[in-house]
């Protein structure tokens, strides 16, 4: 109700630039931090044109890059319609809305609980149509093979499934709004944390065999080729799974997640099936080094040092604007304001725990070069890759930038021929 100065929890511009400024050097350092060292081999670019110029038809490179064009478009809408959505939720206080939160303000833990549902089932709706050209858009080009009523149908679990963490998200946070005035940060850093951390914990186990069905991978040249490859890295697997990716799209991929004892290797069906030996020892070599390199942990550790200032820059954020909406300062809409500022910061930060994790997926494929000495595989398999999901293999680099968790197709290239020109 008091736009004056800033007084309690209200702050002024210059401490909210300067926590925002300091979350995004925080995040830039630890980048710098985390970032293994890299090793041979150089990379070689010219060598990877070459072997883009060979092995790629101009038809095939202008049908991927047709293809991410329009992925990329839908990308861009779904980021507005997200932000857009979360945006209007936060600040437009027309008459229905203003309604809306002194009914939830009655019982502002209740309320805060409701709308956290609320925000979650709306984003996810506002977002379907988008889901929906993503779908028609991969099946238009061959790459998704699910039909529109299971596609539906994931979508309505993943959207029921969203709903009850923003609930129980939202109503924590209000408590602690309410109760810990201007140390939620430090509560609320805590509790991201611990979050972050049963997420990769318990993710691979409770979570995604809701998606998929995972079986141990029998017995046969896979598994044993699995099992050699670990020996020679020195590295403990846990559990070797192949996952029915191919219910889903045809995509080639492999990952190791969980920690301690719920590591695991994934390996999907596709890749069985559709790799030949030294492409599924360079993909398995791939991932044996995330496991190495301990790539879990660090970007665990990425997460742990950036929370806590971007924490406190979502605090600041949010006092400001619900003094600038004139909102009850500890009524239900700080919901909606949370939530937009939480999805801006982490959007943000983002963007150095992508330049992180191209880092960590650069070593990941030196690490497979040293341990299969056999570049022709990883190229093959970049090669595969890069057809089979239609990648775009030298994306735009501002696009690179912001969102590459890996690196590009040509650069993957570069670093395998690189390791052959050193012979
Ligand atoms: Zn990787």
């Amino acid at each position: 109700m008091n736009p004056g100065p800033a007084t309690g929890r209200g702050v002024n511009v210059s401490a909210l630039a300067l926590t925002g400024a300091g979350a995004l050097l925080v995040a830039v350092l630890a980048v710098l931090v985390l970032s293994p060292d890299q090793g041979p081999p150089a990379s070689d670019p010219a060598a990877a044109a070459r072997v883009i110029a060979e092995r790629f038809t101009p038809h095939e490179l202008s049908e991927a890059d047709s293809y991410r064009s329009w992925a990329r478009a839908i990308g861009i809408a779904s980021l507005l319609v997200q932000f857009g959505t979360l945006a209007f939720l936060a600040f437009w206080r027309g008459r229905p809305m203003r309604r809306l939160l002194e009914r939830l303000g009655r019982h502002p833990l209740r309320g805060a609980l409701l709308a956290g549902a609320g925000i979650s089932l709306l984003l996810s709706l506002a977002g379907l149509p988008i889901d929906l050209a993503a779908w028609k858009l991969g099946r238009d080009f061959g790459l998704v093979s699910q039909a529109l009523g299971p596609r539906l149908l994931d979508w309505l679990l993943a959207t029921l499934i969203a709903i009850i963490p923003a609930a129980i998200g939202a109503l924590i946070a209000m408590a602690m709004w309410r109760r810990l005035k201007g140390k939620f940060w430090i509560f609320a850093s805590i509790l991201v944390a611990a979050w972050a951390v049963i997420v990769t914990w318990l993710w691979p186990v409770v979570v995604s065999p809701l998606f998929n069905d995972f079986e141990r991978l029998p017995d046969g040249p896979e598994r044993s080729e699995v099992i050699r490859l670990a020996d020679r890295a020195g590295v403990e697997v846990g559990e070797v799974y192949e996952v029915d990716a191919s219910r889903r799209s045809s995509t080639l991929n492999a990952y190791v997640n969980g920690i301690g004892s719920s590591k695991r290797v994934v390996i999907y069906d596709n890749s069985i099936r559709e790799l030949d030996s030294a492409e599924f020892s360079a993909l398995v070599a791939h991932e044996l080094g995330h496991v190495k390199a301990n790539d879990l942990v660090r970007g665990l550790a990425f997460a742990l040092l950036v929370i806590p200032l971007g924490v406190l820059f979502v605090q600041f954020a949010s006092g400001s604007a619900l003094r600038r909406n004139h909102d009850d300062f500890n009524g239900p809409a700080l919901i909606p304001v949370l939530a937009l500022m939480v999805t801006l910061t982490a959007f943000v930060l983002q963007v150095p725990g992508n330049a992180l994790s191209r880092n960590v997926e650069a070593k990941a494929d030196r690490f497979a070069l040293s341990l299969t000495g056999e570049p022709e595989g990883l190229v093959d398999l970049q090669v595969g890759l890069a057809k089979s999901n239609l990648s775009d293999v030298d994306p735009p680099a501002v696009w690179q930038f912001l969102f590459g968790t890996h690196p590009s197709t040509i650069d993957r290239i570069a670093i395998a021929e690189g390791s052959r020109s050193e012979g």
